[in-house]
């Protein structure tokens, strides 16, 4: 596809081949409605900075591709053990390659549309952007799966023609179920890419679509989170268990699995800790800041590894 033909026009049909950029939770899981929609998919993360005991039993060194691709393949194939049914048919998972930051960044020029989907810091985003910059192909989309940064400031500094083809694509979790889909261009987000992407992620992707503005959390996350965040100030204040508040915001409100305490697990502790600052950080309202004040429980929690379903142990342990 030549950058001519993606400057000129229909990106619905032209997207082809995407790149995710982070295999985490959500990362590996967008890869795997991509692949599940027929795109080719690239799924990079960074090279672990250690070999671990299993690596290091098979005589591996961090030179092999089988250590430096370590956090894409876990991503991949935790796609294919969620229980209880998996998420994905395997014949599926075999559109997504794996590969690393280091090695394969320049693989990024192959792709129409790559998805920023890394820990959620301005800094670690921005930086991860100049380098996308060094090796873009003019026209390929670029987009960033924040739950709530700034899409502007993200890429502050990269070119004209870059920001043009830049737009925030905020997937929920989990997205092979979660039909939402905030799209949050910049004032320098080229229009027709919107209303592509737009009919793109309703027509392939099978998302219903909302247009945010680009102001903090934008729009889901700025009421869902809050509403997280409330509740756990309230269960603390009240002596509430996480059985007790689950209870009532679970099953009896009609959602089968994910009330409040098991949303947080399957969202990732260190994530909503990561939201919760960035919100307080950049609203103006002192309510508003309260209630995202991060309580002292949640950041022990934290700092014990107790990330949520993906380290195995949350507010409730994975089994
Ligand atoms: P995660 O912690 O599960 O995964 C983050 C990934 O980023 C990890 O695989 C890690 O190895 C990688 N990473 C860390 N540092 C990096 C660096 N310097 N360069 C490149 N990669 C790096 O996080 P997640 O929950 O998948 O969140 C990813 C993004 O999606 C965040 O911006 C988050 O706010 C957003 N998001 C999360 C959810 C959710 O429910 N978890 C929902 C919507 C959006």
């Amino acid at each position: 596809i030549s950058a001519d033909h993606r400057r000129g026009g229909t990106f619905l049909a032209q997207i082809k081949k995407a790149a995710v950029i982070g295999a985490g939770v959500m990362g590996a899981a967008i890869a795997g409605h991509l692949a599940n929609a027929g795109i080719r998919t690239l799924l990079l993360d960074i090279v672990p900075r250690e070999v671990n005991e299993k690596e290091q039993v098979k005589g591996l060194t961090l030179e092999d591709p089988a250590v430096r691709n370590r956090f894409a393949r876990m991503g991949r194939e935790r796609l294919l053990k969620e229980k209880p049914a998996p998420l994905f048919h395997k014949s599926m998972m075999d559109r997504i390659e794996i590969g690393n930051l280091e090695d394969d960044l320049e693989r990024l020029s192959e792709v129409d549309w790559v998805i920023e989907a890394v820990v959620e810091n301005l800094k670690i985003k921005q930086d991860l952007f100049s380098r996308i910059e060094g090796v873009w192909n003019p026209g390929t989309i670029i987009s960033s799966n924040t739950s709530g940064i700034s899409i502007h400031d993200m890429v502050q500094g990269r070119s004209e023609e870059f920001r043009a083809h830049f737009l925030g694509t905020h997937f929920f979790n989990p997205p092979r179920y979660m039909k939402l889909l905030e799209l949050i261009p910049t004032a320098d987000t080229k229009d027709e890419l919107v209303q592509e992407m737009k009919a793109f992620a309703e027509g392939r992707l099978g998302k219903g679509v909302v247009l945010a503005k680009d102001t903090p959390n934008f729009i889901a996350n700025r009421i869902g989170v809050y509403g997280l965040a409330v509740t756990f100030w309230k269960m603390l204040e009240e002596n509430l268990g996480p059985d007790e508040v689950d209870a009532v915001t679970g099953r009896a409100m009609g959602r089968p699995k994910s009330a409040t305490f098991r949303t947080l697990d399957l969202v990732g502790l260190d994530t909503f800790i990561h939201v919760s600052d960035n919100v307080r950080e950049n609203v103006e309202d002192p309510e508003e800041k309260k209630a995202f004040e991060v309580p002292a429980l949640l950041q022990e929690m934290v700092d014990n590894g107790w990330l949520g379903s993906k380290s195995g142990q949350g507010f409730f342990k994975k089994v």
